[in-house]
């Protein structure tokens, strides 16, 4: 396999160029791309059909871009030809070409996953698209379907100018869209393909919930507008350098387990801000930061994996918003290095494909990258030239290094809010709960049925008292006592929770206990008083044997005071002592 790039400045030598190949290697197939600038888009034609006529063996493809990349660099004036050739006779590429717009995505996916079934052979697909402004979602969720082992990568077409839409995709088949979509499938025993994503960006400080967006544009990040985030802890403005500014701190947000990146292209009055594709709703999001250094060494471990491959060519899908951040001076910097591996070309990119586990997804701020090698391979190995580009550790940017001081003080900030949830837990429960039994203790049993007395619902009070209890303590010792109180209260609580109305539970004092329950009247609350009564006399102690209780029930009146219900209830209660305890008396105040 090989990888010539042609540059279209002058038609006749570009032509005679082309036919040098083509007699060079006479019986090969081919795979033509082009990348243009849209205005220039009239030049393509002639060229197009001059291949289809003279070269019947090749695959022609292209789309517009924002500028080029031309063996490892930026080429923003010419339009670029690379010309892939493939030596192994069994290696397949085929083209498939659709308009494709937001209402025939699901037909388009249909065929183009039907035409990937008919064909064992397919190990990659490579697309080109128009985006415009449809939500890539479905479609990248619609060709993660595609068999597993099949790679899945590509770029999104772009106009040389950032704010024109103007943009277009062709091919062999149909010629220019500018709503469209084309395909290459690779495949063939001898064909091998590695591609991978890279960013650089890195996460910064804390996630926060996509509380509100629809497609691509997001609204809320945590509750409040997503401008409120930029502005509130990068100081960053709504104003003409909006997009350059966000651009060095873009979103993250997980997608499928990876992390996506998107850009604030744009925000809008209402505080919501119009990002670079789709962010839905309850994904986790994070801020990043993007530094030169990072990126770079994030890079080289790139560039290295792929050296390992030994590919015979690369291309690259690479993001224009990162031509945009490092400047046209600095941008060969992240290509360079591929450059030493392999002859590297490809073109500045609207959004990137790229398929990671079984799931499609399309990216922004990022980086694609595709090596390719047949077992018949023309690359004279250039890896040993990577060096020059490793990154030196010694020295680290002041944005690294507060990035990391941001990410340490926030995790000793997190540890520090546990502790103090933690205690606050211990704090509230000890303000509540009785120590012995576990059931609420007075003061907020009592508070209850004051506020279910101010509610105006219906509630009915039970107040329990265990039966000759100073006779426990007196014969088998306070401890026993004790374990009297534990286990009534754990019955008390296994009861309540078989019934379907809100039920609170509280120490009165010593082996009083009284017991809330809403929405429920004195009968249904004598049921749930004698279910209690009937199962603690049940229960057997190992130590004291059989003990009993006696209750008493009242519903409590329209706008009757808590502590006029309190003291009625007592004195139900003190009815059952005085009838021989063991029992409830329930008082029908209706
Ligand atoms: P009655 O059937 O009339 O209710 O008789 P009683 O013995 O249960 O009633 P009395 O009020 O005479 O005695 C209650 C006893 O409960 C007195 C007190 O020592 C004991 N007591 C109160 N709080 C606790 C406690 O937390 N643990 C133990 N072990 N005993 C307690
Ligand atoms: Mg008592
Ligand atoms: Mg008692």
């Amino acid at each position: 396999m090989k990888q010539i790039q042609l540059l279209l400045d002058n038609a006749d030598t570009f032509r005679k160029e082309l036919l040098e190949i083509q007699h060079q290697f006479s019986d090969c197939c081919y795979l033509i791309h082009l990348f243009y600038d849209k205005d220039r888009q009239p030049e393509i034609q002639p060229i197009v059909d001059f291949i289809h006529k003279e070269f019947p063996q090749a695959h022609c493809l292209g789309c517009s871009s924002n500028a080029n990349i031309e063996n490892g660099m930026i080429n923003e004036n010419s339009i670029l030809a690379v010309c892939t050739i493939f030596e192994e006779p069994d290696t397949k590429i085929e083209i498939f070409q659709y308009s494709l717009n937001a209402e025939n995505q699901s037909s388009v996916c249909d065929d183009l996953l039907e035409q990937v079934k008919q064909r064992p052979w397919v190990k990659a697909v490579e697309l080109l698209i128009t985006l415009r402004d449809m939500s890539t979602t479905y479609f990248c969720d619609r060709l993660s379907e595609m068999d597993e082992h099949i790679q899945i990568f590509g770029g999104c077409s772009f106009n040389k100018n950032l704010d024109r839409y103007d943009v277009s995709v062709f091919s062999e088949h149909h010629g220019f869209l500018e709503e469209g979509v084309v395909f290459v499938l690779f495949g063939g025993e001898h064909l091998h393909i590695q591609s991978s994503y890279i960013t650089g960006w890195k996460p910064l400080g804390q996630k926060m919930r996509i509380t509100r967006s629809e497609a691509n544009r997001l609204y809320e990040l945590g509750g409040e507008p997503a401008f409120d985030t930029y502005y509130r802890y990068l100081k960053i403005e709504n104003d003409e350098f909006f997009y350059r500014n966000t651009l060095e701190f873009p979103i993250f947000y997980e997608r499928n387990g990876i992390n996506v990146l998107r850009v604030p292209a744009q925000c809008l009055e209402d505080g919501s801000l119009i990002m670079t594709s789709d962010m839905p709703t309850g994904a986790l999001a994070q801020i990043s930061y993007g530094d030169p250094q990072t990126i770079l060494k994030s890079i080289f471990h790139e560039a290295e994996t792929l050296a390992d491959f030994v590919p015979d060519g690369i291309m690259i899908f690479d993001c224009a918003s990162r031509r945009t951040f490092w400047g046209n001076e600095d941008i060969n910097r992240e290509s360079l290095p591929f450059q030493t591996i392999a002859d590297t070309a490809g073109f500045y990119t609207g959004g990137e494909f790229h398929r990671f586990g079984k799931s499609l997804n399309q990216h922004n701020v990022t980086l694609v990258i595709v090596g390719m090698r047949e077992d018949v391979s023309c690359n004279a190995n250039k890896s040993g030239l990577l060096k020059e580009y490793h990154y030196n550790n010694e020295h680290i940017s002041m944005v690294r290094r507060l990035a990391n001081f941001i990410d340490v003080a926030s995790h000793e900030l997190d540890e520090t809010n546990h502790k103090l949830e933690a205690m606050n837990e211990r704090l509230l429960r000890m303000a509540t709960i009785d120590e012995l039994t576990n059931v609420f203790n007075r003061r907020e049993i009592h508070q209850r049925i004051i506020q279910a007395a101010q509610s105006a619902q219906q509630f009915s009070l039970i107040m329990l008292d265990l039966d000759n209890f100073k006779k426990i303590n007196d014969t088998y010792g306070h401890d026993e006592g004790d374990a009297i109180l534990k286990s009534f209260s754990s019955i008390m609580q296994s009861v309540a929770e078989s019934v379907n109305y809100p039920v609170s539970i509280g120490r009165w004092g010593g082996e009083e206990f009284m017991i809330l329950t809403e929405h429920a009247d004195a009968k249904t609350a004598y049921e749930l008083s004698e279910k209690i009564r009937k199962t603690f006399a049940a229960a057997n102690s190992p130590v004291s044997g059989h003990h009993t209780v006696s209750c008493g029930v009242t519903q409590a009146k329209p706008e009757e005071s808590a502590d006029s219900v309190c003291t009625r209830v007592d004195h139900v209660l003190y009815h059952s002592k005085h009838n021989g305890r063991n029992q409830t008396s329930i008082e029908e105040v209706l």
